[in-house]
C-alpha cells in the first residue's frame, strides 16, 4: 500500500495551508484526506473558530464523502505541513459511527506506517457484542444480567 499511501498524503498536503480568518481564526491549517473502499479520494480542511466552533479536516472530508453516498473508509490521513496526524477522539468515533466497517479502515499515521482504526479506537462500543461473541465470553442474543 506504500504507493496508495503516499498518493493519500499527497491528496492531503495539496488543500493544507492556512487561510487566515478575521481576528485569530484560521482554516485550513490541516489537511485530510480519504480514500474510500469504492477508490474515490475526497479532501477537506479544518475550520479553527472560537467558542468551541469549527471542525476538523476529517470531518470536512467526511462530509465531501457522505455527499457522495459513500460511507465505507478504506484509508484516511490529516496532515499538517510536512507532520502526518492521528485522528482527535471525536473523529476517531464519527468514523465509527458512520459506518462498522471503518473500525477496520487503515489510517495513516506516518509517512511508512498505517494502524487500523479498530488500533486506535479498541472495544469500541458499537462493536462491543460482536468482540464479546468472538471472545466466546457472551452471547449477544441472551439478556445482559442486571447490574
Ligand atoms: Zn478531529
Amino acid at each position: 500500500m506504500n504507493e496508495a499511501r503516499s498518493r493519500l498524503i499527497e491528496a492531503a498536503r495539496a488543500v493544507c495551508g492556512v487561510l487566515k480568518l478575521r481576528d485569530e481564526f484560521s482554516a485550513g491549517g490541516v489537511g485530510a484526506a480519504i480514500r474510500t473502499a469504492r477508490g474515490n479520494v475526497y479532501t477537506g480542511v479544518c475550520i479553527d473558530l472560537g467558542s468551541g466552533l469549527g471542525f476538523c479536516a476529517e470531518v470536512a472530508a467526511i462530509a465531501e464523502m457522505v455527499k457522495n453516498r459513500e460511507t465505507q473508509i478504506a484509508a484516511v490521513v490529516a496532515v499538517s505541513g510536512r507532520r502526518i496526524l492521528p485522528p482527535c477522539g471525536r473523529c476517531r468515533e464519527t468514523m465509527a459511527q458512520l459506518d462498522a466497517r471503518n473500525l477496520d479502515c487503515r489510517v495513516i499515521v506516518g509517512e511508512d506506517r498505517d494502524v487500523s482504526l479498530r488500533e486506535l479506537l479498541p472495544r469500541h462500543w458499537l462493536d462491543e457484542d460482536r468482540h464479546t461473541e468472538q471472545q466466546g465470553g457472551g452471547d449477544a442474543s441472551k439478556p445482559r444480567a442486571s447490574p
